[in-house]
C-alpha cells in the first residue's frame, strides 16, 4: 500500500509537504531566524493546543517576529479538518521571512509559516517509555535564549551526536556550574527522597508543556514538587530520573554515563505518572 502524502500548510495554502518550496533567502535557512512548536494530536485533537500557542506567542515576542497567532490557530484547524490523521504530530515553524541577506533584517518583512501533520503509530514511543533510555552527560553549549523555542538547535544536535558516540540514546545537558539543565529535546525530572524535582524555569531551559502537565498530575496525587536545579554530582543519589516532552511523554532514564539509575529499570513514580498521563490525554482528547 502506498504511504499517503504528509499534508502541509504553507502560508495557509494546503498542499503535500513534498511540494512546499521555500526560498534559500528565508532567514530560517540562513540564520536559524525562526521559532517552532511540536504539538501532539491524539484521537484527532491537538493536546494542550492553547498552551503551545501561548508559548509560540512568547517565542515570537522573544525574537520580535510580528505574527498573528489567531491566523495560525485557523490554519491549524483547517489542516486538521482536511486530514484523516488521528494519531500524529504537528510541526509548526514561523520564520522572519525572506529578504536580501543582511544580519539586521529590513523592517516590514512578511513571516513564512509552515506546518505539517505527520501520522504516528498509536503506540508511538511505547517501547522506550517501557524500557527507559540511557543518557550521556554532555556540556550545555547553547545560548541565553533557550526559553524561546527557536530553530537554533545546533547545541542540541552536537550533544545528541556526542551521546550517540558514547553509546547512549539521549544527551543530558549540564551548565558551566555543573547543574543539569534539560535533555536535548526534553525536560529533566528527578525523584529525590520521594519529592519530584525539576529544573526551575529561566533563560536556560524551555518551559515544557508536558512539564506543566506532569507537575499538575503530581500535585493532584499529593506528591511534593520542588523546582530547583540538580547538580550532576547529585545524580547518583536520586531514586529516579526521567524526561518529559510532547513526543516522548514521560520517558524514564535508566542509566547515566553507563551507571544504572536505581535498579536500572523505570521507577515506580515515573510509571505511575505515565498511567495518569494517558488518562489525562483521553479525558482531554476523547473522540
Ligand atoms: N526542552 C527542549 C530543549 C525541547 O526541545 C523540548 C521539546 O521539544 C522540551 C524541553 C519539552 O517541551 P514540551 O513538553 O513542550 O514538548
Amino acid at each position: 500500500m502506498e504511504t499517503p502524502a504528509v499534508l502541509a500548510s504553507f502560508n495557509g495554502v494546503t498542499q503535500p509537504l513534498a511540494s512546499v518550496r521555500v526560498s534559500p533567502l528565508d532567514r530560517a535557512y540562513l540564520f536559524g531566524d525562526a521559532v517552532y512548536e511540536v504539538i501532539r494530536v491524539y484521537a484527532g485533537r491537538p493536546f494542550r493546543l492553547e498552551r503551545h500557542l501561548d508559548r509560540l506567542r512568547a517565542s515570537l515576542a522573544a525574537l520580535a517576529i510580528p505574527h498573528d497567532i489567531a491566523v495560525t490557530r485557523e490554519r491549524l484547524a483547517a489542516l486538521l479538518a482536511v486530514s484523516a490523521v488521528r494519531e500524529g504530530s504537528v510541526y509548526l515553524q514561523i520564520s522572519r521571512g525572506e529578504a536580501k541577506r543582511t544580519h539586521v533584517p529590513a523592517p516590514g518583512m512578511q513571516p513564512n509559516e509552515l506546518m505539517w501533520l505527520e501520522p504516528l503509530p498509536v503506540d508511538f514511543g511505547a517501547a522506550k517509555r517501557a524500557a527507559g533510555v540511557t543518557v550521556a552527560l554532555c556540556p550545555d553549549l547553547r545560548w541565553g535564549l533557550c526559553r524561546a523555542k527557536t530553530t537554533n538547535l545546533l547545541g542540541n544536535v552536537v550533544a545528541g551526536l556526542a551521546a550517540q558516540d558514547q553509546g547512549a540514546t539521549e544527551a543530558l545537558l549540564y551548565d558551566e556550574s555543573g547543574r543539569v539543565t534539560e535533555g536535548m529535546h526534553s525536560t529533566f525530572f528527578a525523584v529525590d527522597a520521594g519529592r519530584l524535582v525539576t529544573t526551575p524555569l529561566g533563560a536556560n531551559v524551555l518551559p515544557g508543556i508536558t512539564r506543566e502537565v506532569v507537575l499538575e498530575i503530581a500535585r493532584a496525587l499529593g506528591i511534593e514538587t520542588v523546582e530547583r536545579s540538580v547538580a550532576r554530582g547529585e545524580l547518583p543519589a536520586m531514586q529516579e530520573l526521567f524526561f518529559t516532552g510532547t513526543l516522548s511523554e514521560i520517558q524514564p532514564i535508566v542509566a547515566v554515563d553507563g551507571t544504572a539509575v536505581g535498579d536500572g529499570r523505570p521507577g515506580p513514580l515515573a510509571r505511575r505518572l505515565q498511567e495518569r498521563f494517558v488518562l489525562r490525554v483521553s479525558a482531554e482528547c476523547a473522540s
